[in-house]
């Protein structure tokens, strides 16, 4: 007797290897069978005759750490076949921090991550693990926010970790790690990380090494005078030499577009470089033993919050500050100044994905330029004065690029690093307000479905860099594979017709193909419908 079969599907196990007929027979949170299982009684069975049954996806990259708390659900995550997802990314999430600096931060973050719910314990990691355990529809991973560490031992200051400071955040990390974090991120695309230095990045690295954790990061947008190699992957595969820490580096990929002056160019990535050229210096630092991966999605723009376009200066000393420089003349003038100066016509890129306030709400949807052209304001001028107005809470992402075969050459190449043995899908998830970015709700099926059909990709190829590869990098024990023993982390598609609906234009549309999900053995999508068990465990 089980609890569930899955029956007739073709099974695709998340090792690689190809894809065979069985059942899948479920008992509790576990596989207990993958067979046949003609004639075993089942208190529930799916017929998955034409679907294909693999592992649940594991999302390498998401901001969702505010969002699975307000909306437990997740459906845009979850409806995707993602059943991990890997919190703290970019270095910004809320724990370890005291109540009056989670309180601060989470106001900071709140462009990014929408806003969490007040008064909850973010002092340790534990604390924040609990609030997900058996509270949302997908199992978590905790990496240690570089961010919150750097507040808890310095403030929100541009001084450089050393000495008392320094030993405090390594102290923060190594608790961390010892009560169940997978590793550790930062994003040097954001203050207060940027103001670290290549020196302070290799003391933390060598903790989180020690500890057997993962040093995840985003390459550096700010400050390239203090990073090793002037920044980008040279810093990053410095880290990994010096330290001993395990490397990851995230939503790394050839993207053919400026990205509005803070993309790839600004990190000192050559835009239209070949994938080989690209990796050229992540193959060499691996030859010398360097362990890194990586991950990407298959977009060919991105999204943030408008504080991330601020300079150092601009932010230092928190939120408090930054309003009051927003609404000062003389400040503003002086961050208007550097706007135009750094980032020039593209801020015309940009387009508003979420904006917290009612009174300002219509602006979601629009370029920068037709609301600044409503208001009667400079581009510059207007997102200095909606930030204030909106106490930093507003998000953006920047335009897609005209020429699809742009699009197409991004595609491209992040389907040719599929093909490495080191990168992993993270989708970059912020689903966060009226019109977010459409990876959101589409990263995983788009590189299933149509990618995959226009590349000619392997699907078992796919999926393993989806699952077993993400679940053994992170140290996800029992996860990431479809075999006895095994967390029934399950997705259930129809390999022809899966797809992704979502777009930039129109990007909350749930994805086609993917009838049926499983978590840790509970259905969480039954015929493409939530159904509100919330069945995911902090893991690992
Ligand atoms: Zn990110």
């Amino acid at each position: 007797m089980f609890d569930l079969i899955i029956a007739g599907g073709t099974v695709i196990d998340g090792t690689g290897k190809p894809g065979f007929r069985a059942d899948v027979g479920v008992n509790g949170k576990t596989i207990s069978a993958v067979g046949d299982l003609t004639g075993v009684p089942a208190r529930r069975v799916i017929d998955a005759a034409g679907l294909t049954i693999s592992p649940g996806f594991i999302d390498t990259h998401v901001h969702t750490d505010a969002a699975l708390l307000t909306e437990p659900q997740h459906p845009s995550g979850i409806r995707m076949g993602v059943t991990t997802e890997i919190l703290g990314q970019d270095g910004l999430s809320y724990a370890p921090l005291s109540p009056e600096n989670y309180a601060e931060y989470s106001r900071y973050m709140s462009g990014l991550c929408g806003t969490p719910p007040p008064d909850l314990d973010m002092s340790t990691i534990t604390a924040f693990r609990s609030h997900y355990h058996g509270k949302c529809a997908v199992n978590t991973v905790a990496l240690i926010p570089h961010s919150a560490v750097r507040i808890e031992s310095a403030g929100f200051h541009d001084v450089p970790l050393r000495g008392k400071t320094l030993d405090k955040a390594k102290g923060l990390v190594r608790e961390g790690m010892q009560q169940g974090a997978a590793g550790f991120a930062i994003g040097l695309g954001f203050f207060p990380s940027a103001w670290a230095d290549t020196k302070e990045l290799i003391e933390i690295a060598k903790v989180v090494g020690e500890e057997g954790g993962v040093f995840v990061g985003q390459h550096r947008f700010f400050h390239f005078e203090r990073a090793f190699g002037g920044g980008g992957s040279p810093e990053f595969l410095e880290v990994g030499r010096r330290s001993g820490a395990k490397v990851h580096l995230a939503h790394y990929f050839p993207r053919q577009f400026g990205a509005g002056g803070a993309g790839p160019a600004a990190a000192g990535i050559e835009i239209g470089s070949t994938v080989e050229s690209f990796v050229k210096d992540i193959d060499e630092a691996k030859a010398e033993g360097v362990d890194i991966t990586l991950d990407a999605y298959p977009y060919p723009s991105g999204s943030t919050m408008p504080a991330c376009r601020l300079p150092g200066w601009a932010v230092e000393g928190g939120v408090d500050e930054i309003i009051r420089r927003l609404t000062d003349k003389k400040e503003r003038a002086r961050i208007m100044a550097y706007l135009n100066e750094r980032h020039g016509d593209s801020l015309g890129d940009h387009v508003f994905t979420y904006v917290a306030s009612g009174k300002n709400r219509w602006m979601e949807g629009m370029a920068w330029p037709d609301v600044a052209r409503e208001r009667g304001e400079s581009v510059a001028e207007m997102i200095c004065n909606v930030m204030a107005e909106e106490d930093l809470n507003c998000g953006l992402l920047v335009s897609p690029p005209k020429s699809t075969r742009l699009w197409r050459q991004t595609e491209a190449g992040v389907m040719e690093l599929l093909k490495r043995p080191d990168y992993t899908v993270g989708s970059d998830a912020i689903p966060v307000g009226g019109m977010c970015h459409p990876r959101a709700f589409g990263a995983f099926p788009r590189v299933l479905g149509r990618l995959r059909r226009r590349h000619g990709a392997r699907l078992e190829d796919l999926i393993y860099h989806m699952t077993q590869l993400p679940a053994e990098r992170f140290g996800l024990k029992r996860r990431g594979v479809v075999k006895k023993g095994a967390y029934a982390d399950l997705a259930v598609f129809d390999a022809d017709r899966i797809d992704d609906l979502a777009t930039y234009e129109d990007p909350k549309v749930h994805p086609e193909g993917i009838p049926f999900v499983t978590v840790n053995g509970q259905v969480a999508v039954d015929q493409y419908r939530c159904t509100g068990v919330l069945a995911g465990e902090a893991v690992p």
